[in-house]
């Protein structure tokens, strides 16, 4: 059972994805107001995240840069969900830091399969062959400041 993440402000999706995920034993919880998504993301601390990309106020790529910029919600896969398909688009969502993407309306299989995908920790694959900003965030994380010099007499 994993803590699923939905960004949505359309309330038959909400309802859509909800029971969907619950169906298939997750515990899926819905922010409409993308201005609490990262507050959200942050308290509830999700193994997934679903976005919407078409969201008023804070657009959904910019929510996927924000959470891949946020030190505790780095590494969270995401998955964008978009009723747009136009190529651009998606090469644009996976550069903003998304693993997968899903376009509107969705087919419940691959919905369903994208999901077990990015909780089986299947994120390290990379289809695009494109190096990805946000992991190599990690390695700067790293040491941080040297030495436990002053500790000493
Ligand atoms: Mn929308």
């Amino acid at each position: 059972m994993a803590k699923i993440l939905i960004v949505e402000d359309n309330a038959l999706n909400i309802k859509l994805f909800c029971d969907l995920l619950a169906a298939h034993g997750h515990q899926p919880e819905a922010v409409t107001d993308s201005r609490n998504a990262l507050d959200k993301a942050r308290e509830l601390e999700p193994d997934l995240v679903i976005t919407d990309i078409q969201l008023p106020h804070v657009s959904g790529l910019d929510l996927i840069r924000m959470i891949r910029r946020d030190d505790k919600l780095a590494q969270v896969p995401i998955m964008a969900v978009t009723a747009y398909s136009a190529r651009g688009d998606e090469e644009r969502i996976r550069a903003a830091g998304a693993q997968a993407y899903v376009s509107k309306p969705i087919s419940v299989m691959r919905f369903a399969q994208t999901v077990d995908e990015l909780l089986a920790g299947s994120t390290q694959e990379n289809p695009t062959g494109e190096p990805r900003e946000s992991w190599a965030r990690q390695s700067d994380l790293g040491s941080g400041p040297t030495g436990a010099a002053g500790e000493g007499a």
